[in-house]
């Protein structure tokens, strides 16, 4: 046993009865044929309300290398991320979802690249079986408008499925920000990439927790939690608005002076109360994303609470640090 490394497995998961035990069952089937090192599964409750934690401690109790986390509430899965990194133990995480899209023989190649020294190991889909092509579409749309925004190379089609070492996982932890946005910070911490392709599978069982609402929210926080862009955009934009308005007002005044007093006008100001007002109203808008923002992370509250880490009920002290600096 010892001398050999640990590779810790960090699996989020809300509500996810159907499919525990088949993740158990594909894991397990890897971890025992790889005897060059250690594994343990981290498995992250994300306040499931069906019988996910229940199967947890049950996976627990037949193998010792099964950990898991219980949070105190649902936080959402980039909150159950960051406290799985918290807790986990490893030299290096494999991170992947419950659901099995991710196939996990593919852990075995990222070793590989691992070893040969890469600290990020991601897989990039080559496929997506099960999606719809409007999912596939906006998502393809999507990450183009936030590499237009951002300096910081986004990947494509890349989700959370990957493997980071120790490096990256400290890296990934003194960010303590509260809307995060981990997509973008794995590409924002650097370090050595490396890319595999994969053909991402359909949900084993079980449904899908995302919705459109959700990931356009998250496609807000991605943008707004890596660039003030929209912001100079609105001020360029701003600034062009007010040109046009300008002339148009030297034109009208020069008009009034010139022919005398036109009094039916009517269109004309409405078409400029309605373009000036909705373009302001816009602004607004991204002004307040930013403001909100702030607002969220000078609270300055911790990310998340913890229940119960394995068989030990926590009581969360100064959860805003990461665990190893307490
Ligand atoms: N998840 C989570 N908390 C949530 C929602 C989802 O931990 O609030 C987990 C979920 O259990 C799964 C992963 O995040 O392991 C991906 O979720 P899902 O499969 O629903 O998303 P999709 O693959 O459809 O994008
Ligand atoms: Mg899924």
């Amino acid at each position: 046993m010892e001398g050999k490394k640990l590779i810790s497995i960090l699996v989020p998961a809300y509500n996810e009865q159907e499919v525990l035990y088949m993740l158990y069952d594909r894991l397990k089937n890897l971890i025992d044929k790889n005897t060059k090192y250690n594994f343990e599964i981290l498995l992250v409750n994300d306040g499931s309300t069906d019988n996910t934690f229940k199967i947890m401690q049950e996976l627990r109790q037949k193998d010792k290398r099964v950990c898991y986390l219980n949070l105190s509430r649902n936080f959402g899965k980039e909150t159950a991320m960051i406290a799985g990194l918290d807790y986990c133990n490893g030299d290096a995480v494999v991170i992947m979802d419950a659901d099995l899209q991710d196939p996990p023989e593919l852990i075995q190649e990222m070793i590989k690249y691992w070893e040969e020294g890469y600290d990020d190991v991601y897989a990039r889909r080559r496929s997506r079986k099960g999606e719809s092509f409007l999912k596939k579409f906006t998502s393809a749309m999507y990450y183009r408008v936030l590499q237009a925004f951002t300096k910081i190379k986004i990947q494509k089609d890349t989700g959370d499925f990957r493997l980071l070492d120790r490096r990256c996982i400290e890296a990934l932890k003194s960010i303590r920000e509260s809307q995060r946005y981990t997509k973008g910070l794995f590409s924002w911490i650097g370090y050595n990439k490396k890319e595999i392709l994969y053909d991402r599978d359909p949900r084993a069982a079980g449904k899908t927790k995302w919705n459109y609402r959700k990931l356009v929210n998250l496609s807000i926080d991605g943008i707004t939690s890596f660039t003030t862009s929209p912001l100079r955009w609105s001020a360029k934009l701003g600034v062009l608005v007010s040109i046009i308005g300008f002339v148009y007002m030297l034109y009208i005044i020069i008009k009034t002076v010139v022919s005398g007093v036109d009094v039916p006008g009517y269109a004309s100001t409405m078409v400029v109360i309605l373009f000036l007002g909705g373009i302001q109203l816009i602004f607004l808008g991204v002004i307040g994303e930013y403001v909100g923002r702030a607002f969220y992370e000078t609270k300055g509250r911790p990310l998340y609470f913890i229940d119960q880490y394995n068989e030990i009920k926590e009581t969360n002290k100064n959860l805003n640090k990461p665990r190893n600096l307490l």
